[in-house]
């Protein structure tokens, strides 16, 4: 078995060791007789793997009682359009624009009421995180929303902004699990799982719970309104069951790793071996402003396309696969989530740095 380094933003690298659990407990889960794939939404069984994937969510970012944790579906994408129309009651909205995934956003809630750009880094292709600590927020906007890992560009705030007591409502798709966050300074946070936490087709939403309530705007279908959600314990109807389930188990493995602290020991170690190198290279070239660094997703150019396409193809054949920058970008991106060992950065540093020696 050849397994790859694989540096997709996602669907991305899980841990081996999950991997292996989900594959011994395939045809037999726990003397049960039966895959998680095949046992019903509403059984024993399957109750007490959702509800301890929920404990051990609410243990790692010590989630307080009164935030809801919600496992849906939609993607992170349909969520765009949860937000408006679960908290829109002033109709109005603030939207920091800090990419693509903020932009779509942005353009969802515009749907449903008045959404108002508090700020953007648009005018350097987002590079950096703008400055919120004084953004024209008016009384009347019922939150601001953030994408606070940029997964395409690379940028992640490093200080939440300044909501001027507004709700605060953020996308961690790209960074949730990645390090310690305070859920307490959110009204809700929520991310697709297929980077840091768990295979595509769930999103977990933790969101206060007097925002979830049956005043929302009219039209909103009973599926996307969170009271129902919450009410049925995110079985309202059937869940991704196996995709939790191995959530769960995610989990479990970043418990046994030390938790959320030592996640961002062992990220930030793995980044500043791909970072350091950038800034000696004289060939790669980070894109983001340095202050505003992901430790997640690390794009990187040389100054010739057809440099970038040759050192794309050279890293697959070598076993470092997914390298290439997304679309609407181009160069190149490595995405290093949790689950991406120390040694698959320190080989791919030592593959540039060969590459750069063989084609300077
Ligand atoms: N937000 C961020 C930060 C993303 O990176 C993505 C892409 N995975 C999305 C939202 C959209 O996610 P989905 O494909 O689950 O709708």
């Amino acid at each position: 078995m050849a397994r790859v380094y694989n540096f997709s933003a996602g669907p991305a690298v899980l841990p081996e060791e999950v991997l292996k659990e989900a594959a011994d407990e395939m045809l037999d889960y726990k003397g049960s007789g039966q895959s998680v794939m095949e046992m019903s939404h509403r059984s024993k069984v399957y109750d007490a793997i959702i509800k301890e994937a929920e404990k051990d969510l609410r243990d790692l970012l010590n989630i307080p009682d009164n935030y809801k944790v919600l496992f849906l579906q939609g993607g992170a994408s349909q969520f765009f359009a949860e937000v408006p129309m679960n908290l829109m009651k002033n109709k109005k909205a603030g939207y920091i624009i800090t990419g693509q995934w903020a932009k779509k956003a942005f353009a969802e809630a515009k749907i449903y009421g008045e959404a108002v750009e508090l700020a953007s880094s648009a005018d350097k292709t987002f590079s950096y995180i703008p400055d919120c600590s004084d953004l024209p927020i008016t009384d009347d906007m019922d939150y601001v929303y953030i994408c606070e890992n940029n997964t395409i560009y690379g940028t992640k705030y490093k200080t939440l902004p300044n909501t001027k007591g507004k709700l605060l409502v953020s996308d961690v798709s790209s960074c949730f699990l990645s390090e310690p966050m305070d859920v307490t300074k959110y009204g809700v946070v929520y991310g697709g799982v297929q980077k840091n936490i768990g295979p595509a087709g769930v999103v977990i939403a933790i969101i206060r719970e007097d925002l979830i309530t049956d005043d929302v705007l009219t039209g909103t279908p009973t599926m996307l309104k969170w009271k129902t959600q919450s009410d049925n314990d995110s079985l309202y109807n059937t869940p991704p069951c196996y995709n939790i389930y191995i959530c769960g188990k995610v989990f479990k493995w970043i418990k046994k790793m030390g938790g959320l602290s030592a996640m961002k020991e062992h990220n930030e170690k793995k980044a500043k071996i791909l970072y350091d190198f950038l800034d000696e290279s004289k060939m790669f070239k980070g894109t983001v402003r340095k202050e505003d660094r992901s430790l997640m997703n690390v794009p990187f150019v040389t100054d010739s396309e057809e440099l970038n396409a040759k050192f794309i193809k050279e890293a697959a054949e070598a076993g470092f696969v997914n390298l290439k920058g997304h679309r609407t970008v181009g160069g190149m991106r490595a995405s290093i989530y949790n689950a991406m060992p120390i040694e698959g950065v320190e080989k791919l540093v030592e593959f540039m740095r060969e590459f750069e020696k063989k084609n300077a």
